[in-house]
C-alpha cells in the first residue's frame, strides 16, 4: 500500500523522498491500515516503490492484492490524474462500502473508483464491487493489468474476458494496462472464434500521459478482424477439433447433428457466421447455437417468426445447451433478442431466408445439408461472393 493512517491523517509515502521516509521510520512512528487498522511497516528498498506492508499472515483484504506491479500501477496513475482533477485521492477508504478504492476521482460532475486488477478474482467478487460503488453513485473503472497472450489471435482466460467493454465506436474491447512500459494496450473490434480466441483489432498503444476520465480514444484507422479467409479457416478448425477430440456419440453437438443425418464438416457456411458485434455474448461456437436455430426451428416450420427463433434459442439456454459469456462490465444486458436479430438479418442477406411481413420470414429453399465433398464444394462455391458482399459493408 502507499497509504496509512498516521494520527488518523492519510499518510501518502509518493509525496516523499526515500530519506525523508528514512527519517520517519527512525522516528519510530505508528502507521495504521485504513482497512483493518492493524500496524503497517513502512518499506524503503531500492527495487520497488516505497510502501507501507502488512506484517506476514495478515488476512486483511487489501494485504492479498499488493504486488510490485500494483504499487507501480497506482502511483503511474495517480501521478497522471491527480494534476486533471481537484479531488484525486489515492487508496481511498470508503466508510459506507467498507473497501479501499485503488484511486477515488471527484470530478464536477462524478464519482469515479479506479479499480486496478493483476491478480485473479473471482468473478462474483468484480460483479459485487461493481454494484456497491454503483450503489453510492461511484462509477467504477476497471483496469487490467495481467499479460495477455497474443499472436495471431487474442486468447482470454474467463477472468481476463471479464474486463471485455463495449463502445458503438469500438465495439467489444478490451484495455490493458501495462505499468513496466507507462502505457495502455487496447484491442479492439473483438469477435470470438472459439471460447477463449478472439480475432481483434492490432492493439492500439496509448501512453499513460494521454489517460483521462472517461477514456479518449485516438482516432482509428481501426483494422476490423473480419476477414473472410480467416473465418473460414478458423470455423473448419473448430470443426476438425470437435471431431477430433470429441466422442460423437458423447458430444451433445455431435450427437443432435449425426440424429438428423446430418454430416458434421459439411455444415452450411450459414451455420457458424460471425454475428457482429453482439455475437461475443454467447460463450458457445456459433456453429453451436446456429446449428441449434436451424434444427429447433428453420428445418421444421419453414414460415417463421424473429419471436418463435428467440424462444428456443432461449430454451436451449434455459437447458444449458448454451451459455452466456461472463462480461460483469458491460451496462445493458443485450440479452438474446437483439443477437437473433443479428443473425436473421445476415441470413437474409446471403439469401437463406426471406421476410414476408414484418415479423414473418420465409425459408428461400428447403433445408439441406450437402452430405459429400463435392456437394460442400459447390455450396461453398456458391456462398462465397454473397458473403464476400457482406463482409465489404461492414
Ligand atoms: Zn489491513
Amino acid at each position: 500500500m502507499l497509504t496509512a493512517l498516521l494520527n488518523r491523517q492519510v499518510f501518502t509515502t509518493i509525496h516523499y523522498s526515500r530519506e525523508e521516509l528514512r527519517r520517519f521510520r527512525r522516528k519510530g512512528l505508528s502507521f495504521l491500515c485504513p482497512q483493518c487498522s492493524s500496524v503497517l511497516k513502512l518499506r524503503i528498498g531500492s527495487q520497488n516503490i516505497p510502501h507501507f506492508a502488512h506484517v506476514s499472515h495478515s488476512n486483511c483484504r487489501v494485504a492479498m492484492h499488493e504486488s510490485p506491479k500494483h504499487l507501480l500501477s497506482k502511483q503511474l496513475l495517480y501521478d497522471r490524474i491527480s494534476p486533471l482533477y481537484a479531488g484525486v485521492r489515492l487508496e481511498y477508504y470508503i466508510k459506507e462500502l467498507k473497501q479501499i478504492a485503488d484511486i477515488y476521482v471527484k470530478t464536477d460532475s462524478r464519482e469515479i473508483a479506479i479499480e486496478i486488477q493483476c491478480s485473479v478474482i473471482p468473478i462474483p467478487e468484480i460483479v459485487q464491487r461493481t454494484r456497491g460503488y454503483l450503489r453510492q453513485g461511484i462509477t467504477p473503472f476497471w483496469i487490467l493489468t495481467q499479460p495477455l497472450k497474443h499472436k495471431e489471435l487474442l486468447n482470454l482466460s474467463s477472468f481476463q474476458q471479464a474486463f471485455i467493454r463495449f463502445s458503438p465506436h469500438l465495439d467489444y474491447f478490451l484495455l490493458q494496462f501495462l505499468p513496466e512500459r507507462s502505457s495502455f494496450q487496447l484491442y479492439t473490434h473483438l469477435l470470438p472464434v472459439s471460447t477463449t480466441a478472439f480475432m481483434s483489432s492490432c492493439p492500439i498503444t496509448i501512453p499513460v500521459e494521454q489517460f483521462t476520465l472517461p477514456l479518449l480514444i485516438p482516432d482509428g484507422p481501426f483494422h476490423h478482424p473480419y476477414s473472410f479467409t480467416k473465418w473460414y479457416h478458423h470455423r473448419m478448425k473448430w470443426i476438425y477439433n470437435k471431431l477430433h477430440y470429441n466422442n460423437g456419440r458423447k458430444d451433445v453437438l455431435l450427437r443432435e447433428v449425426y440424429g438428423e443425418g446430418d454430416t458434421f464438416l459439411y455444415l452450411p457456411l450459414y451455420i457458424g457466421m460471425p454475428v457482429t458485434p453482439h455475437g461475443i455474448r454467447i460463450k458457445n461456437h456459433e456453429v453451436e447455437w446456429q446449428y441449434y436455430i436451424w434444427k429447433d426451428c428453420l428445418k421444421k416450420d419453414r414460415f417463421f417468426s424473429e419471436g418463435r427463433v428467440c424462444t428456443v434459442l432461449g430454451r436451449r439456454l434455459t437447458k444449458g445447451y448454451i451459455e452466456l459469456r461472463s462480461l460483469p462490465l458491460l451496462k445493458k444486458d443485450e440479452g438474446i433478442k437483439t443477437i437473433v436479430r443479428g443473425y436473421l438479418r445476415l441470413l437474409e442477406e446471403v439469401n437463406v431466408i426471406k421476410r414476408i411481413s414484418n415479423t414473418q420470414f420465409q425459408l428461400t429453399e428447403p433445408w439441406s445439408c450437402p452430405d459429400h465433398f463435392s456437394a460442400f464444394e459447390q455450396h461453398r462455391h456458391d456462398f462465397f461472393p454473397k458473403w464476400k458482399h457482406i463482409l465489404k459493408k461492414l
